[in-house]
């Protein structure tokens, strides 16, 4: 091998050293923007997910300050409302959740910004005072269980007509709701 031929020998192996590296370099670069693309992807798709738990628009434009009437018998008796989960809603001591509370009077307040009708339901305001009502009971009472001598039953009146609806019912400003146990 004459040094010429050496010389030319090592000039092959370098350019072959180069290609490599080219290679190398586009490599990465698919590498990189194949870990973008899935990134985007999946943000995306949190985003998509996030978004489908929303309702597209508030139930209420804003914060309202409602009140319904609640008037609970058993066995032909008045019964209060639970005073459990105290704590202070606009400055007063009040039961229950900001949003869905009483202040030891037999009403319920509806306040702030409702997002969906079922945040507002009578189910959702006997949960968040801590009560038991249902189709089949109202607080220590469930259908069955005598008044006296007679089995009782739940029966939900709302604005004086028996509505059927029971815990989904949603909440309006002004009603008069009865819950009676006979
Ligand atoms: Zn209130």
């Amino acid at each position: 091998m004459t040094r010429a031929d050496k010389r030319a020998l090592r000039q092959e192996g370098n350019q072959n050293h180069h290609h490599h590296m080219k290679t190398k370099n586009a490599l990465k670069t698919a590498t990189v923007i194949v870990i973008i693309l899935m990134f985007l992807g999946y943000a995306g798709y949190a985003f998509n997910t996030w978004r489908k738990g929303l309702p597209d628009k508030a139930f209420t434009d804003g914060p309202v300050h409602w009140h319904a009437r609640l008037n609970v018998k058993i066995c032909g008796q008045f019964r209060e409302l639970p005073e459990s989960k105290g704590l202070t809603a606009h400055g007063k001591s009040a039961v229950g959740t900001p949003l869905l509370h009483h202040h030891h009077d037999g009403t319920a307040h509806i306040e702030g910004r409702v997002l969906r009708p079922e945040d507002i339901s009578l189910g959702a305001f006997f949960d968040a005072i801590g009560g038991k009502f249902s189709e089949t009971e109202i607080f220590d009472k469930k259908n069955g269980d005598l008044c006296g001598e007679k089995p009782g039953s739940v029966k939900l009146n709302v604005n004086g007509s028996l509505n059927m609806e029971w815990k989904n019912y949603v909440l309006k400003d002004g009603d008069q709701i009865g819950i009676e146990f006979e």
